[in-house]
């Protein structure tokens, strides 16, 4: 969503820079939009009014708490993917999930 020339900031409500909630690599926002570009990722946008960062192109939803992204649930499936990228992550960070 591209904004109108004049609003209050022009940068998108997270900032001119944030990480990237996939890859956590910092990722500019592209001037004068709600919109940050991975070149992994593809684009997120930030909305607004309910403060979430949309991926655009799976649709997830995230929301920044201390700096931390916390993915939205649409779905109940979606827990079950969450623990499955952590453990992924915590895997890639050197630590092995307990076979069980
Ligand atoms: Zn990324």
């Amino acid at each position: 969503m591209v904004r109108m020339l004049g609003s209050a900031s022009q940068y998108p409500i997270y900032g001119p820079e944030i990480q990237c909630p996939h890859c956590r690599q910092t990722i500019p926002a592209l001037l004068l939009t709600d919109s940050y570009l991975c070149t992994r990722h593809g684009a997120f946008e930030a909305n607004p009014d309910s403060e979430e960062l949309v991926h655009v192109q799976s649709g997830r939803h995230w929301r920044r708490w201390e700096n931390q992204w916390y993915r939205q649930h649409t779905h109940p499936d979606g827990i079950r993917f969450e623990i499955h990228e952590e453990l992924d992550r915590l895997y890639t960070q050197g630590f092995r999930a307990r076979a069980w």
